[in-house]
C-alpha cells in the first residue's frame, strides 16, 4: 500500500559489535546483546517506542512508520496521514492533517482543488458556491453553466 512507504520493518542486529553503537531514542550505547535496528538507527528494545501514544514497536517484524521526523505506531499513522476520503475534484485521496473543504461527510475537496470548474477562483469561507453536475462553480458562471444545461433541455 502506498501509505505506508514512509515506514520499515524491524530487524534483530546482532552483526556489529554492540558498545560502539547509541540508541536512537535515550543516546545511551547499547550494550545490551539484543537490541534493535529500524530506520538506519538502533535502539534498545525498550527504546523503539511510538513518539505519540508510546506503544512498543521493539518487536521484529513491527512496522515503524516515521513521518516529518516522528516515529510512529500504525495506528497513529493512520489516524494522522492517513487518508479519510477522496477529493471530489481531482480524486486524490485527502490525508487527515490536510486542510479539507467538507460539502458533505461524503463529498469533500482538497483546499486548493476547492475552486471554481469554470474561472478556478478559490473559494474563502463565507463565499457562495453552487453545485451542477458534480461541479462547483461561482455564482457568475453557475448563471453561465446553467443556462448552457438549461438550453439543451
Ligand atoms: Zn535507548
Ligand atoms: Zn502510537
Ligand atoms: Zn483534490
Ligand atoms: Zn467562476
Amino acid at each position: 500500500m502506498a501509505v505506508f512507504n514512509d515506514g520499515e520493518t524491524v530487524h534483530e542486529t546482532l552483526h556489529v559489535h554492540p558498545s560502539k553503537l547509541e540508541c536512537g531514542e535515550c543516546r545511551e550505547k547499547i550494550k545490551d546483546q539484543y537490541f534493535l535496528k529500524a530506520i538506519g538507527k538502533y535502539w534498545h528494545e525498550d527504546c523503539l517506542v511510538c513518539d505519540l501514544c508510546q506503544c512498543r514497536l521493539g518487536e521484529v517484524g513491527c512496522h515503524v512508520l516515521v513521518k516529518l521526523g516522528r516515529k510512529l505506531c500504525k495506528r497513529d499513522y493512520l489516524r494522522l496521514f492517513g487518508p479519510t476520503g477522496l477529493c471530489n475534484s481531482c480524486q486524490q485521496p485527502i490525508a487527515a492533517y490536510e486542510m479539507a473543504m467538507k460539502i458533505t461527510p461524503q463529498v469533500q475537496y482538497h483546499l486548493e482543488c476547492f475552486k471554481c470548474a469554470e474561472c478556478e477562483k478559490n473559494f474563502c469561507v463565507g463565499d457562495k458556491f453552487y453545485n451542477l453536475e458534480s461541479n462547483i462553480f461561482c455564482e457568475t458562471d453557475y448563471i453561465v453553466a446553467l443556462s448552457k444545461f438549461g438550453g439543451e433541455h
